[in-house]
C-alpha cells in the first residue's frame, strides 16, 4: 500500500509541477552538458511553433540566428564553466514558419545537484516587447528630424527607413498630394521600380493610392493575381515582380482629410501583420505630423513676407525680389524698372477719417493697383501708404510710363467710403530703371527721390529718376533727421511781415513767418521743410510753436484792450487741420494772453481744403465759433468753386502774389484775374488782403480796386522779431 502510495504521491506532484510550468509564461527546460534537451514546460505549448518530437534530444542553439551564434555559445560555455551561476543572453531563434523570435535566455548549470542533474533553462519570448521599443526608438529619431524642422522629403525618407528597420520586407513608397496630383515623396524600392510607381501612380485613373485616399481607409491586395481585374488593379499584375500591394492614407491632422498615402509593393503574396500595420500607421502619423509642421512654418513664413492688411509682399520680400531681379539683369540684360507710389495727402484722409477708413481705402488701393499690374509683375506694400511696383521684363521704352498711367487710371473712379461718401486718390510716381544698381536699397532711393521730384511738381504725376536727384534725396534725408529735433533745441524762428490797411495806410497786423535756424546750414525758408514737417508729422509740434511764440511776442508789443486793432496772423497746414484739436490748441492760446478772437487770423491754403472731407469744416467751424478769424490763403491756386467757397466760414481771402505780381505786365490777363478774384471776395463779403506788392503800381491798382489790406517787399521784407518791433513803433504810412 505504502509502496504504491509513495508512487502515487510522486506522480501527482509531477502533475502538479507540469501544470505550474505550462500555466507561466516562461519556457522552462533542462539539457545535458551537450545541450540536447532532456525535458521542457514548452513541448506542451508547441514552443516556437514546432511539435513535440521535433525537441526531444535535439541541441536548440541550432535554431539561433548566424549573427548571435557567437554570444549564444559563450554564454552556454560561461554556464558550464560556472557551475550554480546564472547566465543571460538575448539571441534571435527561428520559429518553424520561418521567422525570427527575440528570446530571452537564462541558463544556470545545475548538473552537479543530484536533484537536477543537467543544465537548467528558462527562456521568454521577447519578440513584441523588443519590437515595441524598437519602433518606439525610430519613431523618436523622426520625431527629432520634424523638431529640427528637416525638410518634408528628410522626414518622408526617415520614415521608409522606420518601415524598413522595422521588418517591412516590400518597397514602400510616400505619396503626398500636392495641387490635386499625387507626388512622390519617399521610396525605398530601387529607382526603377520607384519610377514606375510614380508613372503607375499618375497615369491610372483609379490607383491604388487614389483608392486609399478615396475611400480614406487602407487598401490592402495580398495575392495581386487573384484580386486584380475585379478590383480594377491591372496596372499592378502587369509588372511580374509585384505579387502584393498594400496602400493606406495618410491623414491630416488639422482636417482629418486625407493628404496623401503609404503604399507598398511586395514581390511575393503578402498579408500584412498585426505589427506591420501598426508600424504603417505610425509612419503615416509621423508624415502628418511633418506635414502639419511645414504647413504652419509655411504659414509663419508668408507672414514674415507678406503685409498683414492688404496681403501684399511686404518690404522684405520685394526686398529680396528687387536682388533676385538685379541678378537675373546682370546675366540676362533684360531691363527691369520699380515705381515707387505714394498716395497723395493719404495722411490727412487717414487722419480726418480715422484709421479704420484708412486701412479700408489702402485694401481697397491695393486690389486696384493688383488688377491692372501684370501677373509677372510685383506689387508691394512699402510702408504706410507707399506702394512699389517692380517690372521685370521692360519691352519698350515706355513701357514703365505705360503701366504708371494704367495705375492712375485705376484711380479715376472714387473710392465709396461707409456712409455713403466718396473720396479720390491720386498717386504721385518715381520711375527708376535699374542701371549700376547693385542692391536693391539703391534702386529703390532713386525711385523713392523721384517720387519726390512728382511731389514738388504738384502731385498726381510721374517723375523719372535722374541722378541730381541723389543729392536732393540726400538732403531731403538729414532734414527729416534734423527736423525732429528743432522745436526742442529751439532751433525755429518766427519773423514777421507787416500787413497795411490800404484805408489809412498805416500797418494794421503782421503775419508770422517761420524761419529755421540750422545749425550748419543757416537761416531756412519754410519752403526747404514745411513740406517734409507735413509729411512726417512734426508739422503739428512746429505750428503749436509758432502759434505760442508769436502770441508771446506781439503781446509784448501790442495791447489789445488799448491799442488801434492789430491782427496777428499765422499759418496752419491742412495737418494741424485735420488733426482735430487745433480749436483745443488756439482756445488755449486764447486764454492764455487775453487776446479777443478776431486779433487772431489763422490762415489755411485752400488746397488743405479742397478734398472734400469733414472734419476740417468742423474744426473751422469750431475756430469760427471761438471768434478767431479765418483766411483762405494763397486764394486762387486751388481751384475751390465758388459754391464750396459760400459754405466755408471765412473772413478773409489772401490773393495769391502770383496774381498781384501779374498787374501792370503787357499781358494783363492775370491782372484782371485779380479784378475778378477781389470781385468775388467782395460778393462772399470777404475782406481781401494782396500778397506779394512790389511796386507802386500794384499798390495803386489794388487801391482803387478796393482792395482792403496789402504785404508785401514794397512795405517790409518779414523781420525778426526785434526789427519789426521798431517799424511798428515808427508807425510809418504808405
Ligand atoms: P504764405 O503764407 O503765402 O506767406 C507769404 C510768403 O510770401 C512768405 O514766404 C513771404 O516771405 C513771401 N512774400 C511776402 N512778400 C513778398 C513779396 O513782395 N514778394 C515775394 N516774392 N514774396 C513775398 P515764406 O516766408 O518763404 O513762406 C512761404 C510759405 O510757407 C508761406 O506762404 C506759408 O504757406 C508757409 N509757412 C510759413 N510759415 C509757416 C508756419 O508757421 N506754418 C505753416 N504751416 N506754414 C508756414
Ligand atoms: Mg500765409
Ligand atoms: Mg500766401
Amino acid at each position: 500500500m505504502g509502496g504504491t502510495g509513495e508512487r502515487g504521491e510522486v506522480a501527482a506532484s509531477e502533475r502538479w509541477f507540469r501544470s505550474l510550468l505550462s500555466n507561466i509564461s516562461d519556457t522552462v527546460s533542462i539539457t545535458d552538458g551537450d545541450g540536447k534537451l532532456l525535458f521542457s514546460s514548452g513541448t506542451d505549448n508547441n514552443l516556437l511553433g514546432y511539435p513535440d518530437d521535433f525537441w526531444l534530444g535535439r541541441q536548440p542553439i541550432s535554431l539561433v540566428h548566424p549573427d548571435d551564434m557567437d554570444r549564444a555559445v559563450g554564454g552556454w560555455e560561461r554556464a558550464l564553466a560556472n557551475p550554480g551561476m546564472e547566465v543571460y543572453e538575448e539571441v534571435r531563434m527561428r520559429e518553424a514558419n520561418g521567422t525570427w523570435q527575440d528570446i530571452a535566455i537564462t541558463g544556470v548549470n545545475l548538473i552537479d545537484d543530484p536533484e537536477v542533474g543537467g543544465i537548467v533553462v528558462t527562456s521568454r519570448n521577447i519578440t513584441d516587447l523588443r519590437r515595441a521599443q524598437r519602433l518606439s526608438t525610430s519613431q523618436a529619431s523622426v520625431l527629432e528630424l520634424i523638431a529640427r524642422g528637416e525638410s518634408l522629403t528628410t522626414v518622408g525618407e526617415a520614415c521608409v527607413q522606420l518601415l524598413v528597420d522595422n521588418g517591412f520586407s516590400g518597397n514602400s513608397a510616400i505619396y503626398l498630394l500636392e495641387e490635386d496630383r499625387l507626388e512622390i515623396r519617399a521610396g525605398s524600392a530601387p529607382a526603377a521600380l520607384v519610377e514606375w510607381m510614380r508613372e503607375a501612380e499618375r497615369s491610372i485613373d483609379r490607383s491604388l493610392c487614389d483608392r486609399a485616399i478615396l475611400t480614406e481607409d487602407a487598401v490592402i491586395v495580398s495575392d495581386v493575381r487573384a484580386a486584380t481585374l475585379a478590383e480594377g488593379l491591372g496596372y499592378i499584375a502587369a509588372n511580374e515582380d509585384i505579387k502584393a500591394a498594400w496602400s493606406q492614407p495618410i491623414l491630416s491632422i488639422a482636417s482629418g482629410r486625407p493628404v496623401g498615402s503609404l503604399s507598398t509593393l511586395y514581390d511575393e503574396i503578402h498579408v500584412p501583420s498585426e505589427h506591420e500595420r501598426h508600424t504603417a500607421d505610425v509612419a503615416c502619423s509621423l508624415v502628418a505630423i511633418a506635414l502639419e509642421r511645414a504647413d504652419t512654418e509655411a504659414q509663419l513664413a508668408h507672414q514674415a513676407l507678406h503685409d498683414g492688411l492688404t496681403g501684399l509682399p511686404n518690404r522684405t520680400l520685394l526686398l529680396d525680389r528687387l536682388d533676385h531681379a538685379l541678378a537675373r539683369r546682370e546675366r540676362t540684360g533684360t531691363d527691369i524698372a520699380l515705381l515707387f507710389c505714394d498716395i497723395d495727402r493719404f495722411k490727412v484722409v487717414n487722419d480726418s477719417m480715422g484709421h479704420n477708413v484708412g486701412d479700408q481705402l489702402l485694401v481697397a488701393f491695393a486690389q486696384r493697383f493688383r488688377s491692372v499690374v501684370a501677373p509677372s509683375d510685383t506689387v508691394a506694400r512699402f510702408g504706410g501708404d507707399e506702394f512699389v511696383v517692380l517690372i521685370e521684363d521692360v519691352t519698350t521704352d515706355d513701357h514703365p510710363v505705360r503701366v504708371a498711367e494704367e495705375l492712375a487710371e485705376a484711380l479715376a473712379h472714387p473710392f465709396l467710403l461707409p456712409a455713403g461718401n466718396e473720396v479720390f486718390l491720386t498717386v504721385s510716381i518715381g520711375l527708376a530703371l535699374a542701371t549700376d544698381h547693385r542692391s536693391g536699397d539703391g534702386w529703390l532711393r532713386d525711385a523713392d527721390a523721384a517720387m519726390y521730384r512728382a511731389k514738388e511738381a504738384g502731385r498726381n504725376r510721374l517723375a523719372a529718376f535722374d541722378t541730381d536727384m541723389r543729392d536732393a534725396a540726400m538732403i531731403r534725408l538729414q532734414i527729416e533727421s534734423d527736423l525732429r529735433r528743432a522745436v526742442e533745441r529751439d532751433e525755429l524762428v518766427v519773423h514777421y511781415q507787416p500787413v497795411i490797411d490800404l484805408v489809412t495806410g498805416r500797418i494794421s497786423g503782421a503775419e508770422a513767418l517761420v524761419r529755421w535756424q540750422h545749425p550748419e546750414r543757416g537761416l531756412l525758408p519754410p519752403g526747404d521743410f514745411i513740406e517734409v514737417a507735413e509729411d512726417t508729422g512734426t508739422i503739428n509740434g512746429i505750428g503749436r510753436h509758432v502759434l505760442e511764440t508769436a502770441v508771446r511776442e506781439i503781446s509784448r508789443l501790442v495791447d489789445h484792450t488799448r491799442d488801434r486793432p492789430f491782427q496777428l496772423g499765422v499759418n496752419v497746414s491742412a495737418r494741424q487741420l485735420s488733426s482735430g484739436d487745433l480749436d483745443e490748441l488756439v482756445r488755449s492760446v486764447l486764454a492764455g494772453s487775453g487776446w479777443p478772437g478776431p486779433s487772431l487770423l489763422l490762415e489755411l491754403t485752400e488746397s488743405a481744403l479742397l478734398h472734400g472731407l469733414d472734419e476740417p469744416i468742423g474744426v473751422m467751424r469750431r475756430l469760427h465759433d471761438l471768434g478767431v478769424s479765418l483766411a483762405i490763403d494763397d486764394f486762387g491756386t486751388g481751384y475751390s468753386s465758388l459754391a464750396r467757397l459760400g459754405h466755408l466760414p471765412v473772413d478773409q481771402v489772401k490773393i495769391d502774389q502770383s496774381f498781384v505780381g501779374a498787374i501792370g505786365r503787357p499781358d494783363d490777363r492775370l491782372g484782371r484775374i485779380v479784378d475778378a478774384v477781389i470781385a468775388i471776395a467782395v460778393a462772399l463779403d470777404h475782406r481781401t488782403t494782396a500778397e506779394g506788392v512790389e511796386t507802386d503800381a500794384q499798390l495803386d491798382y489794388l487801391r482803387r480796386m478796393r482792395c482792403d489790406y496789402a504785404q508785401g517787399f514794397l512795405f517790409s521784407k518779414p523781420l525778426p522779431f526785434d526789427e519789426f518791433a521798431a517799424l511798428l513803433e515808427s508807425d510809418p504810412r504808405w
